[in-house]
């Protein structure tokens, strides 16, 4: 761990999830309103979603939530299917 903390004492974590995040309990009700509002068809399936966050977890790009690599929001990039890793272009 890095050692750096947020000013109310919790620890930053550059490999979380907005749903993952502590103080994310806004930003995470938005980021749901919006995964439902993508059309099903639009969708890539759980199994796929989950393997495409898999690979942001382990990913040194990821702060908070958001690709630094292309500034998405991951977990809405990968619930798209026409949407892919900027770095590997597949997932
Ligand atoms: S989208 Fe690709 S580059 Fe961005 S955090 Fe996920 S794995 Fe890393």
């Amino acid at each position: 761990m890095s050692g750096s903390a947020a000013e109310d004492g919790h620890p930053v974590c550059r490999k979380c999830l907005i749903a993952d995040l502590p103080r994310g309990a806004e930003l995470r009700k938005i980021l749901e309103e919006r995964l439902e509002q993508i059309p099903p068809e639009e969708k890539v399936s759980d199994e796929e979603y989950r393997a495409r966050l898999r690979e942001c977890r382990r990913c040194g790009q990821l702060h908070e939530g958001t690709c630094a690599a292309c500034g998405c929001y991951v977990e809405l990039r990968a619930a798209r299917k026409a949407k892919h890793c900027p770095l590997t272009k597949t997932s």
